[in-house]
């Protein structure tokens, strides 16, 4: 049973799309709001500072005893770089294009007859087939 939810966005989304209804027009809005998610978290790091990006080269762990071990340290020793926390006003616009984003991911999703729902379902299946050996 597909989630309520999910299908209702999808629903919604496929009535509010008017003017981009163009399969290039949705593509290129996609992109475009991708680099506005880029965007604007570059702002929070260089308008308001409320993060900042502590970058340099990714420290792999010598030795490796079993797997687990492994994977663990890996996840310890690699960093995102990042200090800080998101200000509630660059939480705000952060989260306001990544709904934009997920709104043009959704308009692809409609024009190509795709669910959205389905597609997470894919996608939280692999994750937890291959677990930790999902490396990405
Ligand atoms: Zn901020």
């Amino acid at each position: 049973m597909k989630d309520v939810i999910f299908d209702d966005f999808q629903n919604s989304v496929n009535e509010c799309l008017l003017r981009h209804r163009s399969i290039l027009d949705i593509l290129t809005k996609y992109q475009e709001s991708q680099a506005k998610v880029n965007r604007a978290v570059a702002k929070a790091i260089t308008n308001c500072g409320c993060i900042k990006l502590s970058a340099e080269k990714q420290h792999l762990p010598e030795e490796y005893d079993s797997e687990d071990t492994s994977i663990r340290k890996l996840s310890e020793c690699l960093k995102s770089h990042m200090e800080g926390n998101l200000c509630e006003n660059c939480r705000e616009v952060i989260e306001r294009e990544m709904g934009n984003n997920i709104f043009y991911l959704t308009s692809l999703c409609n024009v190509l007859d795709l669910n959205l729902y389905d597609i997470l379902i894919k996608e939280y299946d692999k994750i937890n087939t291959l677990g930790k050996f999902n490396l990405r």
